[in-house]
């Protein structure tokens, strides 16, 4: 069992913060596991809440990708687990009366139950999904699919990159839909689930129970389908699928980390088939995106911080949603424990966020030197006439990085990457944002440039 967890907690190292990792995860271990009912031990009841919460799907994935059948898993506080992290265990006893409120506050404020017919998490609604610039096309796409589902966004295909806020929309799609009709039939999954049950039903000679329940279905929803990689037959039985449901106007709704044209191995026809009603994508949100986001999980948990320490958090984290709740959750701890508040926290140096802070004093140099190097190049090369396509794509990225992480003006852009005028620059800066929209290996290439530039 030791190694088994082990295992499972490499694997959902990989998938989150380093911060939220040490928080959520140090010190818990596999207490007992009768038959695929797991109980796994923690330090206090703090820690149930949050893993449940927060890393409840992604604790059953890492345990089935070990082999392990999950079928229900537990989390019970566990004395005797030493915690290397924090030095004494921290219960609702030990806060003073005002916190005890706010803690058990938070306990009321988000409902928290997966519903195993329909597999939907009620926690996440729409009413708790912030809108912001980042999210907004897709948003109002939801929206409408929720006033009139397998109509105009039928399938509904949302991308974006780890932590976004994918799976908190589309499961706010099939709660809010179940809220209008109760008598739907709806089912959301992660695809790893759909082929883990596909393979069972098919080992268990049980491919007709499969069959039916998929295509009694009025609303399904799937998630994370860029891991259909390498699953050749669950592909093709999700395509069969597919195909049944859209004839007869069932919702059908996806959910990748990039567009099906980007995902290795899927087949052409589906791959289209799927965006045929358009992709819709989730971005990055902005600083004022941030800064509503934390204020509205502030007000949900009930949990009192300083307007300058969601500024503070807001501004250094720069990778994603996910993160951002991360630190938030750490402050918020932190403050309880040490019976400071968050702004006091930061402004003394008990925390901080350097992770994903960036240091400012890069300069227009390093950023030509490092773009050039990743395609390549000598600056020379890529700041010339020349249009050869990766060149002239480089230094367009060149021109997007200037402005966007620099904020230099464009007079002073086309001077440092050697062309003729500030209307070229704007053209690359343009043409390199909006391919950002579609262009999922662009996304990925512009963070590994970013990652080197602040290295
Ligand atoms: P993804 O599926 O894209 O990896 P999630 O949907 O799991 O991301 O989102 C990560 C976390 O961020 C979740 O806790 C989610 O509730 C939260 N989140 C994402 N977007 C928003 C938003 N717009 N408003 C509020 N919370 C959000
Ligand atoms: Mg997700």
């Amino acid at each position: 069992m030791y190694d088994v967890w082990k295992n499972a907690l490499a694997e959902i190292e990989q998938q989150i913060s380093p911060a939220n990792f040490s928080t959520w995860f140090q010190g818990t271990s596999i207490i007992s596991n009768d038959d695929g009912h797991i109980i796994i031990g923690v330090k206090n009841s703090f820690y149930v809440k949050q893993l449940r919460n927060r890393y409840l799907d992604l604790i059953t994935t890492a345990l089935k990708n070990n082999n392990i059948d999950v079928k229900s898993i537990n989390f019970e506080v566990q004395t005797k687990v030493k915690s290397k992290v924090r030095s004494r265990e921290v219960t609702a006893r030990d806060l003073p009366i005002k916190k005890q409120l706010s803690t058990i506050k938070q306990q009321r404020a988000i409902k928290d139950s997966s519903n195993h017919e329909t597999g939907l998490n009620q926690k996440y609604t729409l009413d708790n999904f912030v809108i912001g610039s980042n999210n907004d096309l897709a948003f109002s796409a939801a929206k409408s699919i929720i006033d009139s589902p397998g109509d105009r966004y039928n399938p509904f295909f949302l991308y974006g990159g780890p932590g976004l806020g994918k799976t908190h929309l589309v499961q706010a799609i099939g709660n809010e839909l179940l809220k209008k009709d109760p008598s739907l039939k709806i089912f959301y999954t992660p695809i790893a689930h759909f082929y883990s049950d596909f393979i069972d039903s098919v080992r268990l000679g049980k491919g007709n129970e499969f069959n039916l329940k998929f295509r009694k279905l009025d609303v399904l929803i799937i998630d994370d389908f860029q891991l259909i990689v390498g699953k050749e037959k669950s592909q093709e039985e999700f395509f069969n699928i597919f195909n049944d449901l859209y004839q007869l106007n069932k919702q059908i709704i996806v959910t990748s980390d990039r567009l099906p044209s980007q995902i290795k191995s899927v087949d052409e026809r589906l791959a289209s088939r799927l965006t045929w009603a358009g992709a819709f994508d989730l971005q990055l949100p902005k600083f004022e995106d941030k800064c509503a986001i934390l204020r509205a999980k502030a007000e949900l948990m009930g949990a009192d911080i300083e307007p300058e320490a969601i500024e503070y958090i807001a501004e250094n984290v720069n990778t994603n949603i996910r993160d951002l709740e991360g630190e938030f959750s750490t402050i918020l701890l932190m403050s309880e424990v040490r019976g400071l508040t968050p702004l006091e926290l930061i402004k003394n140096g008990s925390v901080s966020v350097n992770k994903t802070t960036r240091p400012h004093q890069v300069t227009s140099k390093q950023v030509v030197d490092k773009v050039a190097r990743y395609f390549e190049l000598t600056p020379k090369e890529m700041c010339s006439k020349s249009r050869v396509s990766n060149i002239k794509t480089a230094r367009q990225i060149t021109m997007y990085l200037l402005s966007k992480e620099l904020g230099l003006s464009t007079t002073k852009i086309a001077t440092e990457v050697g062309v003729k005028d500030h209307t070229t620059v704007m053209h690359g800066v343009k043409k390199i944002d909006q391919d950002l929209r579609l262009n999922f290996i662009l996304r990925d290439q512009i963070a590994e440039i970013k990652e080197k530039i602040y290295d």
